[in-house]
């Protein structure tokens, strides 16, 4: 909006003057079409309208406004009244100068301080009321008992009453202490939240260590396992456990008369036939690029059973060297060969615990339900790999004893779901759980977990505790323990999809295997268990 025209000496130069609010321009912009306007005036037109408010044709955006620099620097050499001059100001000042005077015009409107007055005034005469004439200013402190501040309108009225003012500072006061617990009640709230947070991170940070640790474990488990095989494969008899023997046939054919390999082994003589000595013709040695290192060829520890047909596996060790010399070519070859086991380099049973956490979707819950199985006794870790000696979680830090501490007093209402896939493998494995209602509240009709078999499917898992309640069974509500029963054991079922219900980081309130008997009435159909106990 422009400058109202009556605050101007004379008449204005019509150039000066904006079409949209036909007063003197403020900050002018053109537009394309060479229109001029204030900026206040054009702006929101131009947004909303999207053309030139002189009627002219074509679209038109805020960006293609433009200053008017020379227009501008003419408008400001004006003179100009006060804005105040209807308070008094009799001030005419060039345009430019306006918001410096404006900043200091006595004739501004100023509120009087003094809590209570509110008054509006010049602000050349604000003091002097405050100091002088305010009813609300202060003049010292009631000396009749109450000694709270008085103004100088009850003091001149003699209106002051020492209980009616205690009881108004008592209301403020009182006010201000329900807005600082309200205030502290949500500090609090968010206090506690962002430690949960936290304890939640430093308890996922400790358990990745701890995976990390069973990582490692697994790995050197693996490789002794795999030492040990290599050097039983070194020391252990042929034939020993351990190995398989293969027998293969090969093709051999001399190069400048040589077979390129060296055997040794053999019976001690020939007249030996009782078959108590077996040892055998084995490879010794292979000439490096001989014909029997050729792929295909013969392998050092080979036992060499025929040649061409005649069979060697009791010769002794000149009837076997003869045997090569005269073969003709091609000379056929009967070997055993002794290669490991694979299944020698399985890790032990432990290695599932770490196969589960190593998935990368690893959820918190899944890393806590993970905690509670301890770890089976491990061998000795090498101490470049863990600087402790036994790697087990409770002697770093248990963080359910911590959670524990301090989420005794969390709201146990809040509810956390989980759902978990099982899956048996025939329908005779027992998944392991076994169910009842809870006796300490009769109203809550929930099916509960009351006990997880240690060697079931719902145990290897991990994820299923006790204490948990169960909400779904492959989408079914359950509405009983019957029916959750009957959907357990369900002969036809292979996989059983479980929702279940826990509170909220409920790890650190897990009844014990005895607090859970004691909570959760035994009235058990023992699935999975039933026809085993
Ligand atoms: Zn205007
Ligand atoms: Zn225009
Ligand atoms: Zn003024
Ligand atoms: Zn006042
Ligand atoms: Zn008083």
């Amino acid at each position: 909006m422009g400058f109202e025209l009556d605050r101007f000496e004379g008449d204005v130069d019509p150039d000066l003057k904006c079409a949209l609010c036909h007063k003197v321009l403020e900050d002018p912009l053109t537009t394309p079409c060479g229109h001029v306007f204030c900026a206040g005036c054009v702006l929101p037109w131009v947004v909303q309208e999207g053309s030139c408010p002189a009627r002219c044709r074509g679209r038109l955006s805020a960006k293609e406004l433009n200053h008017v620099l020379p227009l501008k620097r003419l408008i400001l050499k004006l003179d100009i009244k006060c804005a105040h001059a209807a308070r008094g100001c009799g001030r005419v000042v060039k345009l430019q100068q306006l918001p410096e005077h404006l900043e200091r015009c006595d004739f501004a409107p100023a509120r009087c301080r003094h809590a209570g007055c509110g008054q509006v005034l010049l602000r050349r005469d604000v003091e002097a009321h405050m100091r002088d004439a305010c009813d609300a200013r202060p003049v010292g402190r009631c000396q009749e008992g109450c000694g709270l501040p008085l103004t100088h309108g009850e003091q001149r009225a003699g209106g002051h009453c020492c209980a009616r003012a205690l009881r108004a500072h008592n209301g403020a006061l009182q006010a201000r202490l329900g807005a600082l617990h309200k205030a502290l009640k949500k500090e609090a709230l968010r206090a506690g939240k962002r430690e949960k947070s936290l304890v939640a991170q430093l308890a996922a940070a400790q358990l990745e260590l701890q995976m990390t640790a069973l990582r490692y474990q697994k790995k050197f488990t693996e490789y002794s396992a795999r030492l040990d095989s290599l050097s039983r494969c070194v020391a252990a008899p042929p034939g020993g456990k351990g190995e398989e023997t293969k027998s293969l046939t090969l093709v051999l054919h001399r190069d400048c008369g040589s077979l390129g390999f060296n055997i040794i082994g053999g019976r001690p003589c020939a007249d030996n036939q009782d078959g108590s000595s077996s040892e055998g013709i084995f490879v010794s040695k292979i000439v490096d690029s001989g014909p029997a290192a050729k792929d295909g060829g013969l392998q050092i520890h080979d036992r060499i059973i025929e040649v061409n047909g005649k069979d060697l596996s009791r010769a002794t060790h000149d009837q076997a060297v003869e045997a090569f010399k005269t073969a003709k070519e091609p000379i056929v070859v009967q070997v055993l060969r002794r290669t490991p086991r694979t299944k020698m380099f399985t890790p032990p049973a432990e290695s599932q615990t770490v196969d589960t956490a190593t998935q990368t979707d690893i959820t918190f819950e899944h890393i806590m339900a993970l905690t509670k199985m301890s770890p089976p006794t491990p061998p000795v870790l090498d101490p470049y790999l863990l600087p402790e000696e036994h790697p087990s979680a409770h002697e770093y830090y248990d963080p359910n004893d911590y959670i524990g501490g301090i989420h005794q007093e969390m709201d146990r209402e809040e509810l956390e779901l989980e759902e978990v896939d099982l899956y048996r493998m025939n329908s005779q494995d027992k998944l392991g759980l076994t169910v009842c209602y809870r006796t300490d509240d009769e109203d809550d009709i929930g099916i509960y977990i009351s006990e997880i078999d240690p060697n079931s499917i719902a145990a290897k898992d991990g994820r299923i505790r006790e204490g948990d309640r169960i909400i779904q069974i492959n989408g079914i509500e359950v509405q009983n323990r019957e029916e959750a029963v009957a959907l357990l054991t369900s002969e036809e079922n292979k996989n059983f999809s479980l929702l279940i219900a826990r509170p909220e980081l409920q790890v650190s309130l897990l009844p014990t295997r005895e607090g859970a008997s004691v909570v959760l009435k035994a009235i058990v159909e023992s699935l999975g268990l039933q026809n085993t106990a």
